[in-house]
């Protein structure tokens, strides 16, 4: 056929749109080692731009994000991840899951509250019809509230809208609340194999590094090279596969600190490997100072196993979930304790719990007083006593639950001060 190149002659073929080159008696996967990978493979298999004519089909097919792509099948097949939760029986709503339970979380950390999420909410049904409270009691110690809040208002979205079926057009899933592109892509791609790119932040920390993608992630021009990349990246076939590599590839191997690149299937092209910048790659965050806040919160026991708790305005830290009612100084902790809770004697400060934010760091000092259960702070709605003994299914913060407990465990009389 005029135009086309014959593989057994030129040694280079291309199938399932992976670039592949004579060797031996057989073929091997090709990975490019031109100095800017994204350029066609097919030069460094000697088909230089006019050699063919510009006619040849093998040009246009065999780009170097064939080869990337190829390199990570490849990988996977051998060292990546096949037997976690969400990869059996792959839904979309079970994916969805776990996209949402993976961002800014380890693997290893949300494999159990998966399980238990699941266990729950086996359907999206289930999850629009469950109470707030009951999600984030399920949610409660993975942190980031916000994903769990969004996650509901989009399964109650499905039900009323998608007659409780989760859609399966990329657009009317990146319409949901708190899906986004990437995490919309994943979802396509990962339960049906659809050919869409995805930008997580390992994809993103694995492409910028490979094709040498300079500029912080808030940089347009950056997201949308690296866009333009993960699309041409994105192979035609085993989609699903080669988005679970590309994850896996980022969470543990391409990390951010210290990056594994000896036992990466794609150092061969790697442009951050070549040049000695994979801590350049993608460019760090600016480092922020991190802050130091102090809070009080005020222990209000009707008796020994019962505590006032208030609910948290939606937006800002721990948004939706219970808490003891909190105060930025000593002074308005104990004006509340006075004046709302008609408390005779003063608040006893018990040990000081910290605990680390993203950005900054908290540091609780619980103040300890009993009143009655018909102070003045008991407006309706307003909180809830919540029993030590018997608690409630609500989401509490993690720091709230582990003083609870102890509180639990010891007497009004016993637990330690301060
Ligand atoms: S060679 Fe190193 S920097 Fe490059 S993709 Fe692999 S792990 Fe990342």
């Amino acid at each position: 056929m005029r135009g086309m190149v014959h593989p057994q002659r030129s040694g280079v073929k291309e199938s399932g749109g992976l670039a592949q080159r004579r060797r031996g008696g057989g073929w091997e996967i090709m990975v490019s080692t031109r100095k800017d990978p994204a350029e066609a493979v097919a030069v460094d298999a000697g088909l230089k731009r006019g050699s063919t004519g510009g006619k040849s089909p093998l040009r246009r097919t065999l780009p170097a994000t064939s080869a990337f792509a190829a390199a990570l099948l490849g990988w996977h097949e051998r060292a990546g991840r096949h037997d976690l939760p969400w990869q059996q029986h792959p839904t979309a709503y079970r994916v969805w899951v776990s996209e949402v339970m993976l961002q800014q979380t380890q693997v290893a950390t949300v494999i159990p509250f998966y399980l238990r999420f699941m266990a729950r909410f086996p359907h999206v049904r289930a999850l629009a019809d469950a109470p707030l409270d009951e999600v984030l009691h399920v949610w409660s110690g993975l942190g980031y509230y916000a994903r769990a809040r969004n996650l509901q208002r989009a399964a109650v979205r499905v039900r009323d809208e998608h007659q409780g079926e989760f859609p399966l057009r990329f657009e009317q899933i990146a319409a949901l609340p708190g899906i986004g592109r990437s995490t919309a892509g994943a979802i396509l791609a990962l339960c049906r194999g659809e050919r869409l790119p995805i930008l997580d932040g390992n994809a993103r920390r694995v492409l910028a590094r490979y094709f040498g993608v300079a500029g912080a992630r808030t940089e347009p021009a950056a997201g949308k090279r690296l866009w333009e990349l993960a699309e041409r990246c994105t192979p035609q076939q085993r989609v699903s596969e080669y988005t679970q590599a590309i994850m896996d590839l980022g969470a543990t191997v391409c990390v951010r600190r210290r990056p594994l690149c000896t036992q990466c299937p794609l150092s061969a092209g790697c442009y951050a490997q070549r040049t000695g910048r994979q801590h350049e790659l993608p460019a760090p965050h600016r480092a922020r100072a991190r802050r130091l806040r102090r809070a009080f919160m005020v222990v209000a026991l009707a008796d020994p196993q019962t505590v006032w708790l208030e609910r948290r305005p939606e937006s800002g830290v721990w948004g939706g979930l219970w808490c003891l009612p909190e105060f930025a100084t000593a002074t308005a902790a104990t004006a509340f304790v006075r004046n709302s809770l008609q408390a005779a004697a003063p608040p006893q400060p018990l040990a000081a719990l910290e605990h680390a934010f993203t950005h900054f760091d908290l540091t609780i000092t619980p103040l300890l007083v009993q009143c009655a259960r018909s102070a003045a702070v008991m407006e309706e709605g307003a909180g809830l006593w919540y029993n030590l003994r018997e608690p409630a299914r609500i989401g509490l913060p993690a720091p709230i639950t582990a003083l609870l407990a102890r509180l639990a465990t010891d007497t009004l009389f016993d637990v330690r001060t301060a």
